[in-house]
């Protein structure tokens, strides 16, 4: 029983051969495995469950590092296994319910996911054509005064029948599509129109917009964007283009040729998702960033991961030594907003402080913010 309600079914097996020959193997909701097993060894066990096209999501068990642990579930990945957790031994209670917990959750959410439409391509491209899309607005904040310094701008369909549906919906497709620059085009549009009929709130706000590698395929790209920004008097100087790290890195040829006009025509440039792929500081001093953005999975939980706070820490001082600001991505509690503050990280975004919102509700929040500075600049006089 968990927390004297659940009742649960455990079936163990002294040798990792005998639980690939059993069929309970199949059918459980989840598979504990240790990785120190004398018959056959926790990473032959991801080969053969691999083999055998295991789709249950495993625990990893073992009485080596978290480490260890973390590459080990990396292998896993690799072979196409799931992994829900990670637990270093001594197995307890406290570390069953929590496994449980985790695996509650995780079945719920892939339940409302099963439940959620898929949209078709004709779908989204209507979606776009009707221009559904709009972006909203998350606050990026000054580690040290807690200034909004600017907003990054995420795309939302607004559908006609579903409500509010996430990128994660239309993304991907519409890059296979290679289709993204409809969408950064409209709401590069709709924020640069944002700006012009919001100036005196958003002067100083820096607005940033992501774009997909295969738009850096595209020449044509910064004299697009220029032109919308000129038309309004927007200055480049105030947009951001937020590209993810590893597709610059794979294509450097042309995503360079595109990312140097961009420069040229005074856009500032952020490399987004970093820690994800696999650049190196040779490579990045050779592409005109700006600013660099750590990832969530590094920042969210560093102040408990003495890992993941190495990675921080190395990122931040890899971004001094080549001048990039560094924004610190998914900070939802205070513990690891106080680590990469002490670490040297400029500004943040994350639930800690905001959930991206509306344009309307941005306005509200930013004289508000606003208001908060001014004081605190008074009280420090
Ligand atoms: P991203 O560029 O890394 O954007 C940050 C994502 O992290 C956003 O998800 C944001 O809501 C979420 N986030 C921010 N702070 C927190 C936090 O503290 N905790 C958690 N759990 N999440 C946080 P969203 O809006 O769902 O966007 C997902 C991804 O979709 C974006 O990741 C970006 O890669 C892509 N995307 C969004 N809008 C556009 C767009 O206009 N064009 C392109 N090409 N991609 C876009
Ligand atoms: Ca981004
Ligand atoms: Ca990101």
């Amino acid at each position: 029983m968990i927390e004297n309600q659940t009742p649960c079914r455990f079936i163990g097996f002294d040798c990792g051969f005998k639980a690939l020959e059993s069929d309970e193997i199949h059918m459980a909701s989840l598979i504990l495995l240790d990785m120190n097993m004398p018959s056959i060894d926790g990473v032959e066990m991801f080969r053969k469950l691999g083999e055998l096209n295991i789709t249950q999501p495993l625990a990893l068990l073992s009485g080596e590092n978290s480490l260890f642990l973390k590459n080990a579930a990396s292998l896993a990945q690799m072979h196409g296994l799931t992994i829900l957790d990670s637990i270093e031994k001594p197995l307890s209670a406290n570390k069953l319910t929590s496994l449980y917990k985790s695996l509650c959750e995780t079945s719920r959410a892939q339940k409302q996911d099963n439940q959620t439409n898929q949209y078709s391509n004709e779908e989204i491209l209507n979606g776009l054509q009707n221009e559904e899309f709009t972006g909203h607005l998350q606050p990026k904040v000054c580690c040290k005064t807690e200034e909004i310094l600017g907003v990054e701008v995420l795309a939302r369909w607004i559908h006609p029948t579903d409500g509010i549906v996430s990128p994660f919906f239309f993304i991907e497709l519409l890059e296979n599509l290679g289709k993204t620059s409809l969408l950064s085009s409209q709401l590069l549009l709709q924020t640069v129109q944002f700006w012009s009929q919001n100036k005196k709130a958003v002067s100083r706000i820096q607005f940033s917009i992501n774009i997909s590698a295969n738009e850096l395929e595209d020449v044509n790209l910064p004299e697009r964007f220029y032109t919308i920004c000129s038309e309004y008097g927007m200055p480049t100087s105030s947009i951001t283009l937020e590209v993810t790290e590893s597709n610059v890195i794979n294509d450097i040829k042309h995503s360079l040729d595109v990312l140097l006009r961009l420069k040229l025509k005074g856009f500032k440039l952020s490399i987004d998702d970093f820690g994800t792929g696999y650049s190196s500081m040779k490579q990045l001093n050779e592409l005109p960033f700006d600013e660099l953005k750590i990832d969530r999975c590094f920042v969210d939980g560093c102040s408990q991961d003495a890992s993941k706070k190495i990675i921080v820490s190395s990122t931040c001082e890899m971004a001094n030594k080549l001048g990039l600001e560094v924004v610190a991505e998914g900070v939802e509690e205070l513990a690891d907003l106080n680590v990469v503050r002490q670490l040297g990280v400029k500004s943040v975004q994350g639930f800690y402080y905001f959930k991206p919102c509306s344009q309307q509700d941005f306005l509200t929040v930013i004289s508000k913010n606003t208001a908060d500075i001014n004081r605190k600049i008074i009280k420090s006089k």
